[in-house]
């Protein structure tokens, strides 16, 4: 088995580090200033950093890598996989600036493979070009959504339109004023057999009876950095026959062809930032002293690090090895690993020990964003516990012989 990546993607990597360190991160505080001095704070892609990294992206070659084929850069899933992951270490900006960030992606990918000349013409082109944003609306507050064959929406043929009604919720993006348009998931035959009843149906924001009711919050955070969270309702919405993605009854599949992807470029951007997490607990780990050393010299400070740095990697070769399938045997061949990724991955981010002194919950910890500080700190509470009182396994483990300060991983 060969581990190099071949010479597209060291060529890539290189020049997408570069762009990284030397300025999509020095951008990070200059956007969220931009965005907190912004009169509608939903309109996350307005900042004018943005549009200037987009810019640089651009001209570099870096502009929709997460495309393969001909409207894309090309890549293979494999070829892909170590870009994400560079990306995901300034989560909130290095997709955006690529035109590589959820929920756009998927949508993307399901109107390159699945839509016809005039849906790609009216709303791939401008998607691609980074000019408008888009939603997946799938989720249903009255239903149970992780089985999709439960969502009730209805989608009614009714001579050259459909008509649709329905309640959604949790619809990433949709709070931003550019989320120009929405793939909507309903039902356009309850009688036909479970996997056929459900179809997509391009929905654009501004049709009658489309109404953003609020924006949602995770753990306190509403997003808005990246579009927030909407619930939203669909009343007598009423859009040509011509908007429905593929045929009657071909929703099902097509979500399940949107969601292997989608989670392998979640899991490839969470290494990334748990390899940036590591770095920062390195650097604090060597810059503060306890007990007449610094905290890096404590062994059991090392072992944490440690075991993190093997952790990472083991999740690193998981997804790879996931990406070689999904490109060698397709999707479907790949199922049982896209679901152990979707297993491992947040395990494994939750499992990120912290070498920050005091209550974790406490602020002036310099995290880049919100949202990496909430990747964290869950694992900080744990480790707080752990730390008062050891589980049985904690006195026993062994030194690691290798020195993990030292060994940075990829990238
Ligand atoms: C931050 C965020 C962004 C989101 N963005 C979008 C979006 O853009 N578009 C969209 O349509 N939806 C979005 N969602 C919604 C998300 O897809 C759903 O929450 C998810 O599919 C689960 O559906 P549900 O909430 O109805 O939970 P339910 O289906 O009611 O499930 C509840 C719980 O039951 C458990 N469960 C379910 N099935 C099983 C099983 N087979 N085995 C064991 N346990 C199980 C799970 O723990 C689950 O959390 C988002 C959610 C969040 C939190």
């Amino acid at each position: 088995m060969d581990f190099a990546f071949d010479a597209r993607t060291e060529e890539l990597r290189a020049n997408l580090l570069d762009f990284l360190t030397g300025s999509v991160e020095p951008a990070e505080a200059v956007f969220h200033q931009q965005l907190a001095a912004a009169d509608d704070r939903w309109a996350w892609d307005a900042a004018p950093v943005l549009a200037q990294l987009r810019g640089q992206a651009r001209h570099r070659g870096l502009w929709n890598l997460f495309l393969p084929g001909a409207r894309g850069a090309g890549l293979t899933t494999l070829q892909y996989a170590p870009l994400a992951e560079i990306t995901g270490r300034s989560l909130l900006l290095a997709p955006a600036a690529l035109n590589c960030a959820a929920p756009d992606t998927g949508n993307m990918e399901v109107l390159d493979s699945f839509g016809t000349p005039e849906q790609q013409r009216d709303w791939l082109d401008p998607l691609l070009d980074g000019r408008i944003r888009s939603a997946f609306a799938m989720t249903e507050p009255e239903v149970a959504s992780s089985d999709a064959t439960n969502i009730a929406t209805r989608i009614e043929r009714d001579g050259d339109h459909y008509v649709i009604n329905g309640h959604k919720w949790w619809i990433t993006g949709a709070m931003n004023p550019n989320c120009r348009i929405f793939i909507v998931m309903g039902k356009t035959d309850p009688d036909a057999p479970r996997h056929r009843q459900q179809s997509m149906i391009l929905v654009p924001r501004d049709t009658p009876g489309l109404q953003i009711r609020r924006g949602m919050e995770v753990f306190g955070y509403d997003d808005h950095e990246h579009g927030g969270h909407a619930e939203l309702t669909l009343t007598d919405v009423r859009v040509p026959a011509s908007n429905l993605i593929g045929a009657p009854g071909d929703g099902f599949a097509i979500a399940q062809a949107r969601l292997g992807p989608g989670r392998i470029h979640h899991c490839m951007r969470a290494i990334g930032l748990a390899e940036r997490a590591i770095e920062r607990m390195c650097a604090r780990a060597d810059e503060r002293v306890a007990f007449g050393r610094p905290l890096a010299q404590q062994g059991v400070i090392r072992d944490w690090i440690a075991q993190s740095r093997v952790r990472i990697e083991q999740l690193r070769l998981l997804v790879l090895k996931t990406a070689w399938l999904m490109d060698t045997v397709g999707n479907k061949g790949a199922h049982t690993e896209i679901q152990a990724i979707k297993i491992a991955t947040p395990g494994t981010r939750r499992s990120r020990p912290t070498v920050r002194p005091g209550c974790p919950r406490t602020s002036g910890w310099p995290m880049p964003t919100p949202r990496f500080a909430r990747c964290v700190l869950p694992t900080a509470r744990t480790r707080c516990t752990s730390m008062r009182w050891p589980g049985p396994s904690w006195p026993g483990r062994r030194r690691p012989a290798v020195d993990p300060l030292t060994r940075t991983g990829s990238p």
